[in-house]
């Protein structure tokens, strides 16, 4: 696969498929295509001398072409594709449909396809796309009824119809595009490879993206994180997949669905997600059009209370924050302002207030080395002309370099205004909110842009004891392993209690009284989930009643299950809950982000409390430590209501040390780290329990 550029801006286009049938597709892409292209097109198709007034030539062959849009019916586009491979043509747009989106026939077509593409080192977009456009080259190789306006936003979505809808709302607009792609059925080029290509792309001021899947999560973070740097993505997904959807056997399995792999993946690599096609395309022009704001404290200047206040419960919702004035803009607005009004923020100039009053609040406002960005809001009122007020807006966007917003509020009479303010890259909505909603993502842009994104710690482990103990499970019916595989976590550095597994009563005794004071002894049966459930774990036993609490154990295990695997019981030291917290740390591997790791609360009642958060592996100390002070609970663990902050950092280290052990053994499907007792700071923390499912085939 080769660089994007000439994908978007080839000289002679060839249509395989090109013909003036009406209602055909052929046509239609052909007469796109005509339309503005600055190159030339070349109508490929050996039935006719002539497509649309263009020579038409016999093959690909002959077309001497850069680029191909194939738009044959589905059993002789292999066959298109191959010979455009064989001419030397590097980049082919496949609009035929018919492939894997029908299953059968369709999904092994595609798996030709691909290989064809490998074969010839294919640039393919599709199959069963829409086509791609790029304004700088005026090429529309689409099908669809218009051509996008030229501007700085690069479009991508994986369904071709929501590109027809959306040009054709964003024609009235005035809303414009660099490059707009159909990703189709993505069986070459994804949505990773369009953010490397826009990410370098000097014509691209933002991407956007509607998607419903993605390939490849782990390549798409380490180029998305790359891309943006420079440029912001913006993307709408949809729809939850269920690919590879595994019958959970874990907590971490149970709770980790891939709407979180989306959520933390997707923010993790630096994408704003949008919640709504409004919130894309709002982020996306003010991103496209507006400075980056220093700070996140924003200035609101209003003439009417009401609309003040509603705009500063939105900034409440955002991670924006109300500006608080130096003493000489206070000063200022003091001299400036009726008695009436409010020099405090949100600043109110009083519904009296002519053009002069609101634009020289703004310049004050605006001038404050406390305000970041800034608001002007505005009702209609008979001494106020809306477009003097756009006017004095972008005179003072531009002299202050900070982002502003509008809200003009009213119907017919911001027409006017609000094209001026448009012009200007000034977004006017009637809803604060949304203005607000806005600046917010400018402010999660610039974080994103900041944000340092270091190596995960490596650390010292023993990687062979590790792969003979997950060896283990080629002896077992099922994939499951549990306490019985404790040595990985010896392997990988992570502190266990005082302990060991026997098989009878006698070593259990000896084994008791080699530790100090009662212990906690426990059934060991991969076959058995949940031990506490069946009365699998006795804690507090003391060593005289050790060999009976075997026996006892023993039974249980049988009757609640008479074929159950049983290896024994093990023996461990008490760990002290009184003065710890029962935390959780686990991993799932999801379809397309690989290892999500879990961290939260722990103990029997992790599914009801629900209290998690998420990162995909490899995670970096950064990540680990934010993880643990993000979940709910977290004041636990520093220490609430007079009890003792726990050993945080050694929580951090598990976790980094679990997703070492995830990230190095592809084979282990899931694993819980249930719990892990964090006992006060300085003491560490102990593994107590573990769960894992491991794939033999990968091992
Ligand atoms: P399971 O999750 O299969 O029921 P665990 O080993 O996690 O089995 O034990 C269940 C609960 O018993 C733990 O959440 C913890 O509250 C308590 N427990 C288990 N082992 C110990 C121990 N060594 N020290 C103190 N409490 C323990
Ligand atoms: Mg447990």
């Amino acid at each position: 696969m080769g660089t994007l550029t000439e994908l978007f801006a080839p000289d002679r286009i060839a249509v395989i498929g090109a013909t003036e049938r009406e209602g055909s597709i052929g046509r239609a892409v052909t007469t796109n295509l005509i339309a503005d292209f600055k190159g030339t097109v070349v109508p490929v198709n050996p039935n006719y001398d002539e497509v649309l007034g263009l020579p038409c030539v016999e093959d690909i062959a002959a077309a001497n072409a850069d680029m191909a849009v194939v738009v044959v019916p589905p059993k002789i586009a292999l066959q298109a594709v191959e010979e455009a491979g064989k001419a030397g043509v590097k980049n082919v747009v496949v609009i035929t449909a018919g492939f894997g989106e029908t299953g059968g026939d369709g999904a092994s077509r595609e798996q030709r396809l691909r290989k064809i593409a490998e074969t010839y080192d294919l640039n393919v977009v599709g199959p069963n796309s829409l086509g791609i456009m790029s304004t700088t080259t005026g090429m529309n190789a689409t099908f669809g009824p218009d051509n996008a306006l030229s501007g700085g936003m690069s479009f991508m979505s994986q369904s071709g119809a929501f590109i027809t809808a959306v040009l054709d709302w964003a024609n009235d607009e005035d809303v414009g595009f660099n490059d707009v792609v159909s990703l189709g059925n993505k069986a070459v080029l994804d949505e990773t490879d369009f953010v490397e290509h826009w990410g370098d792309d000097e014509d691209t001021d933002v991407v956007i993206g509607y998607l419903e899947g993605i390939s490849d999560g782990r390549a798409f973070i380490d180029a998305a994180r790359k891309a943006t740097k420079e440029t912001p993505i913006v993307l709408v997904k949809s729809g939850r997949t269920d690919a590879g959807a595994q019958a959970a056997s874990s907590h971490t399995g149970t709770l980790a669905g891939s709407e979180q792999a989306y959520e933390v993946g997707l923010d993790q690599a630096g994408v704003l997600r949008a919640e709504s096609v409004q919130g894309l395309f709002d982020a996306a022009q003010m991103l496209a059009n507006q400075p980056l704001p220093d700070d996140k404290e924003i200035a609101i200047i209003t003439n009417a209370g009401g609309p003040g206040v509603m705009s500063t419960d939105a900034v409440g919702d955002s991670r924006l924050s109300m500006a608080s004035f130096t003493q000489e803009t206070l000063d200022a607005f003091s001299e400036q302002l009726p008695a009436e009004g409010n020099i405090y923020n949100p600043v109110d100039i009083v519904g009296d207030a002519d053009i002069d009053r609101f634009a020289d609040a703004l310049d004050i406002a605006l001038g404050d080395e406390n305000v970041g960005m800034a608001l002007v809001l505005s009702c209609p009122t008979a001494v106020l002309d809306y477009q003097e007020l756009a006017e004095a807006t972008v005179r003072l966007r531009e002299k202050h370099k900070k982002p502003v917003a509008a809200c003009f509020m009213g119907g017919e009479r911001v027409t006017a205004a609000a094209d001026i303010l448009g012009e200007a890259g000034i977004p006017n909505y009637f809803d604060p909110s949304r203005a607000i909603g806005a600046l917010d993502s400018l402010a999660a842009y610039s974080d994103i842009r900041t944000r340092k994104y270091d190596e995960p710690t490596e650390f010292d482990v023993d990687r062979d004891a590790a792969r003979e103990i997950l060896s283990s499970v080629n002896s077992r019916d099922d994939n499951r392993l549990g306490v019985e595989a404790m040595g990985l976590l010896d392997a990988y550095g992570i502190p266990t209690p005082q302990g060991e597994i026997v098989d009878d009563p006698d070593a259990a005794r000896s084994i008791a009284s080699e530790i100090d004071g009662p212990v906690v002894m426990k059934i060991v049966s991969p076959d058995i989930l949940h031990k506490s459930d069946i009365g699998g774990v006795k804690v507090g036993v003391e060593t005289a009643d050790v060999e009976d609490a075997y026996e006892d154990l023993i039974t249980r295990a049988r009757n609640y299950q008479p074929d159950a695997d049983i290896l024994g019981v093990q023996v461990q030291e008490m760990i002290d809950l009184d003065s710890g917290v029962e935390t959780i740390v686990g991993m799932n591997r999801d379809p397309q982000f690989g290892p999500l790791m879990m961290f939260g609360l722990g103990g029997i009642f992790v599914e009801v409390l629900e209290d998690t958060t998420f990162r995909v592996a490899p995670v970096t100390e950064r990540e680990a430590t934010e993880m643990t002070e993000e979940i709910k609970t977290a004041p636990l663990l520093r220490g609430a209501r007079g009890r003792d902050p726990v050993d945080i950092d050694g929580v951090v280290e598990t976790i980094q040390r679990l997703s070492q052990l995830v990230t190095d053994f592809p084979a282990i499907l899931e694993f819980d780290i249930n719990p892990l007792v964090a006992t006060p700071d300085g003491t560490g923390v102990k593994a107590v329990d573990i769960r894992l499912t491991v794939d033999p085939d990968q091992l």
